[in-house]
């Protein structure tokens, strides 16, 4: 039961969705008197000097440190089922327009979302629970020119409101790939083949049963997640959940409901 019965659910009847939304709710201290982990201050008095606006209706929102209101939320091209990865969105508007905002333009607020609904979807999924994230490393020549990796942010945004760590060191893209979009789907596993490696001194060790969520913005054939999945699972005990923000391959979707 929730205070927001009166919030329009215009387009998805997925409970998926209806779950996310009431983790966030709960999470952020807007129902029920138990608060979770306690999300940072800076983080929380941040949205209290500015106000959160939905980015995609312009209004202010209706959920608390979040840049999307709960009507635009419910809209977003969400996927019908959870299948066996966490990605609980399809690569189109208002969806890729964020991601690129994110990725061209460094705008944080679209990681947060991305990285609160990626966090809200693992828990209404029943994926089991993380001990840290790991983001989809870029090469070192990539990330000096970008500045920044997308997938991190994410991965941060995502970790604050799970209340885990975010462990950048323990993958590396030890040799640059071309960017997958120009590949055929055989072309991209040969790309990515090789491309990973573990840190020498990585937090990962071998026997200590673990279960790792590796976070990817974009998901296409899953030649990359597959390929960095494996590199992280060669290690004895290591699980490894692949978590991406959407999928851009067509997507059959399900109506659990
Ligand atoms: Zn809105």
């Amino acid at each position: 039961m929730t205070m927001f019965l009166a919030t329009p659910k215009p387009v998805n009847l997925n409970p998926l969705i209806e779950s996310t939304i009431e983790w966030l709710d709960r999470r952020s201290g807007v129902v029920g008197n138990e608060s979770l982990v306690q999300l940072p201050w800076m983080f929380r008095w941040g949205f209290r000097l500015w106000p959160a606006r939905c980015l995609v209706c312009g209004g202010a929102s209706d959920l608390r440190y979040l840049d999307i209101c709960r009507a635009c939320l419910w809209t977003l091209p969400f996927i019908g089922s959870s299948a066996t990865d966490v990605v609980p969105l399809r690569y189109a508007p208002p969806v890729d327009d964020g991601l690129r905002a994110l990725k061209f333009h460094a705008d944080w607020r679209w990681a947060a979302i991305f990285g609160a609904i990626l966090a809200g979807w693992s828990q209404a999924s029943g994926a089991a629970p993380v001990s840290f994230l790991v983001p989809m490393p870029l090469h070192a020549a990539r990330r000096a020119e970008r500045g920044f990796n997308q997938a991190a942010q994410i991965a941060k945004f995502a970790a604050l409101w799970l209340g885990v760590a975010v462990d950048q060191r323990t993958l590396i893209r030890a040799r640059p790939t071309r960017p997958q979009t120009t590949l055929s789907a055989a072309r991209r596993r040969d790309n990515v083949q090789g491309a990973f490696e573990r840190h020498p001194a990585s937090r990962i060790r071998a026997g200590h049963s673990i279960v790792i969520a590796l976070v990817d913005d974009v998901r296409t054939t899953g030649a990359t997640l597959d390929t960095a999945s494996a590199e992280l699972e060669s290690v004895p005990g290591v699980t490894v959940q692949r978590w991406a923000v959407a999928s851009a391959m067509p997507t059959k979707t399900t109506s659990p409901a």
